[in-house]
């Protein structure tokens, strides 16, 4: 048991793999795993922030791991997963949540090397995680994933028409492996968040306050989200509390898609 056990679900005894987890939400969402007693698993191409992660994991009395892996790379992928379970015996949960923007265009400004790039990491990434986590969770009889996709995987986002087609295919990947991995105990779900309150964002808004007051409008709410938020909900849909819940999208958007 960890010694500071703070997290209301409990992944005693589960081994996670969250990608992207160097930082913003892919590391919140790992140490909110660590906080609930899953051994965490971070794989990123940030070396130093994915060591940064797991040592925060570690220092809060958890166990973790960071593996070098670049999600647009097969031979990275398979070899992740294959340390994953050389080390640990098994893989119950995966959060396929490592994924890149481009500078905001619009459509007809963008560029094929901007579309290759996110293409790669956000649609070929989250496939190859797929694929081998799926192998493995087949081999073992049973386990649950979690993709990041983003309101823009719902409907269309002016400035970000390759953004919003990478995130529609997460989304498109994400049902199609919950239809078809049910019968084997395998539930695959996506999160959506709206705007999230990550460094990035922060700095953006620091140079121009005035769109801050406009970012946290769009959401209901009034506000954007904090990371934490969205860990919780992934932490949701991983958990058996969640055990009837597959090939859904869960919207973390403080009803924006909902007007
Ligand atoms: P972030 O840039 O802070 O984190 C992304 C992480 O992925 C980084 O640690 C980065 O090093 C890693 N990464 C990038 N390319 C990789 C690759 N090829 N292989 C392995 N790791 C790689 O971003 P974030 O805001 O925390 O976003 C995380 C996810 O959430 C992304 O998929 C993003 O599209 C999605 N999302 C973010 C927001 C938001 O407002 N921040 C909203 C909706 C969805």
């Amino acid at each position: 048991m960890s010694k500071n056990k703070q997290h209301s679900f409990s992944f005693e005894g589960k081994v996670v793999l969250v990608t992207g987890g160097a930082g913003g939400i892919g590391r919140a969402t790992a140490l909110a795993f660590g906080a609930a007693g899953a051994t965490v698993v971070i794989a990123d191409t940030f070396v130093d922030g994915g060591h940064h992660t797991a040592g925060m994991i570690v220092e809060q009395g958890g166990k973790a791991l960071f593996v070098r892996c670049d999600v647009s790379q097969a031979r990275d992928v398979e070899a992740l997963v294959d340390k994953v379970v050389a080390t640990y015996g098994r893989l119950d949960c995966a959060v396929n949540n490592a994924g890149i923007e481009e500078e905001h265009l619009p459509l007809a400004d963008t560029d094929e090397a901007a579309f290759d790039r996110v293409m790669a990491v956000n649609v070929k990434g989250v496939w190859l995680c797929l694929k081998h986590q799926l192998r493995q969770m087949q081999r073992q009889g049973g386990g649950s994933i979690v993709n990041m996709a983003s309101v823009a995987g719902l409907g269309g986002a002016p400035t970000q028409a390759v953004y919003a087609a990478s995130k529609h295919a997460v989304v498109g990947l994400t049902k199609t492996a919950a239809a078809e991995y049910a019968k084997l105990g395998i539930r695959v779900n996506s999160v959506c968040p709206g705007v999230v309150n990550t460094a990035l964002l922060a700095r953006a808004l620091d140079r121009e306050p005035e769109r801050a007051a406009k970012v946290a409008r769009i959401h209901p709410l009034g506000r954007v989200a904090e990371v934490s938020e969205v860990a919780n909900a992934i932490l949701w849909l991983s958990s058996d509390q969640a055990s009837f819940v597959t090939g859904h999208q869960l919207a973390v958007d403080g009803g924006l898609t909902a007007i």
